[in-house]
């Protein structure tokens, strides 16, 4: 039989560009792949696929890069990275769109504003559509519009039944509905190759903004009063807090209103009225320009990061409250935070067994994150981390998949919940050889029994 040879831009350790192509958003936990093929079609996809079979060589697939834990690199084996299959075709009649799995969100969002249209995604113009879909996707329209996979239609996957074969197959509610399923949530890289997706596209115009801004005084009664108003207002209204470490006295709520600043302006109101906020800006703008206002600078730059989370399902009590306020004023540094996203609205339409994403009843999304800039400094900054999560998990509950944190220990039931066994089953009927699989790859059923 003919060797299948690596088709693409193919780069190595000798290659002067392998610094830039192997380093992901996340510097810390660093990995040293043996290739990285960028593929520029279907064709070097399915290449990729066979060779990694026919050379038993361990592989990752890539986008953009953010992978907390790094889980799109691998060190000694094969990265197949697709960011440079990143064509997005609108279709104006029928208003969809479908887009190569490579495509950023910094590429998407322009893209249909040309038309005056959206679909709900994240914040950071850097981070990757298709590893943000496979999770669930939360962002500034998510409680009017849902989650990002809440909005696919259809994708094209490269799978691998174990026959050393590779082949493409187009999963919608129709056809592999179990796959499509599993792929509005259950996460990355688990079943395998995706190369398209196509989503329903939204109208969108002029939308207003806000941000507020309080001082270290006021954390515990603006957490409170935001988190029993944000999951709850206006579905046009999505919303996030972040509590900065006592250092940066800084508390900091924004959020994007499909609407008017005035009705903006009375919907915020209970938020301007408590504590003494430094700063208040309500304004309306143009889509486009609310997508850059979310869109960090820090957050798009690679650094050395550790990040975890969960959810709410009811609000913090007092004393959990407290305990978050306790770890900002010990805080390893200034960037650590506790940042929070709404949910509630369309997000809970839709029932947790309905899609892979399990969390539907969640209020809140919570994220524990530090940014520290020398590679000494990880230690206090992973172990602030992981204190603070297992600190506050009498509170919470399981944390998003795309959110992922190595040192959960049954991370398989906190991304999961209940969806895990119907994941399992669809695991073992599309790779039943577990060809795809990493640190925390869906478990075949019989692997997660030995457990
Ligand atoms: C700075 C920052 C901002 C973020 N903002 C948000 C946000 O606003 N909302 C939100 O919901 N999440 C957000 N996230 C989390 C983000 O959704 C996840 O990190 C997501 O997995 C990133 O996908 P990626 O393609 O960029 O990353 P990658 O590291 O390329 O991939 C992530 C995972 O998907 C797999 N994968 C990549 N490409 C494919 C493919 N073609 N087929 C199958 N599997 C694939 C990878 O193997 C890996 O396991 C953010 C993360 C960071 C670091």
């Amino acid at each position: 039989m003919e060797k299948t040879q690596l088709t693409g831009r193919i780069v190595t350790p000798d290659d002067p560009d392998y610094e830039l192509a192997r380093t992901n958003n996340n510097l810390s936990f660093p990995k040293f792949p043996k290739i990285l093929v960028f593929c520029r079609n279907v064709g070097d996809v399915v290449n990729a696929l066979k060779w990694v079979q026919e050379n038993r060589v361990p592989f990752r697939i890539r986008s953009g890069r953010h992978s907390y834990e790094n889980f799109s690199l691998v060190t000694g084996g094969l990265v197949i990275d697709i960011s440079e299959m990143n064509a997005i075709t609108y279709d104006q009649e029928n208003m969809t769109v479908k887009i190569e799995a490579g495509a950023n969100l910094g590429l998407v969002y322009p893209r249909l504003w040309e038309h005056r249209t959206t679909i709900p995604a994240g914040t950071e113009s850097s981070v990757g559509l298709v590893g943000l879909s496979l999770g669930g996707g939360i962002g500034m329209l998510s409680r009017l519009f849902g989650l990002t996979c809440d909005n696919l239609l259809e994708l094209e996957i490269v799978t691998a039944s174990g026959q050393r074969d590779a082949k493409l197959i187009r999963a919608n509610t129709q056809h592999y509905s179990d796959l499509f399923w599993a792929c509005r949530g259950g996460g990355g890289e688990n079943f395998g190759i995706v190369t398209s997706l196509s989503y329903k596209v939204h109208r969108i115009s002029k939308v207003s903004i806000f941000s507020i801004t309080w001082g270290w005084e006021d954390l515990e009664a603006v957490f409170d009063t935001w988190q029993n108003w944000a999951p709850h207002t206006d579905l046009r209204l999505t919303s996030q807090i972040e509590l900065r470490a006592k250092d940066a006295n800084e508390i900091l709520a924004k959020g994007e209103f499909v609407g008017t600043a005035s009705s903006l302006r009375a919907l915020v109101r209970p938020l301007t009225d408590i504590g003494s906020p430094t700063k208040i800006v309500v304004k309306e703008v143009p889509y486009i320009k609310a997508v850059r206002f979310f869109d960090e600078p820090s957050g798009n730059l690679p650094a050395h990061r550790k990040r975890s989370g969960s959810f709410l399902k009811r609000p913090f009590p007092a004393e959990a409250i407290k305990t978050m306020k306790h770890f900002l004023e010990n805080a390893p540094n200034e960037n650590a935070a506790v940042w929070n996203q709404a949910l509630g609205g369309a997000t809970r339409q839709i029932s947790p067994s309905e899609t892979a994403f399990y969390y539907r009843n969640a209020i809140i999304a919570q994220e524990y994150k530090s940014t520290w800039s020398h590679s000494t400094e990880e230690p206090q900054n992973i172990r602030w981390i992981e204190e603070l999560r297992k600190a506050l998990s009498k509170y919470t509950n399981g944390d998003y998949v795309n959110w992922p944190d190595r040192l959960i220990k049954d991370w398989p039931t906190t991304y999961y919940g209940k969806n895990l066994k119907r994941l399992q089953a669809i695991k073992k009927a599309y790779d039943p050889s577990n060809l795809f699989r990493f640190p925390q790859s869906i478990p075949l059923p019989s692997d997660h029994n030995k457990r």
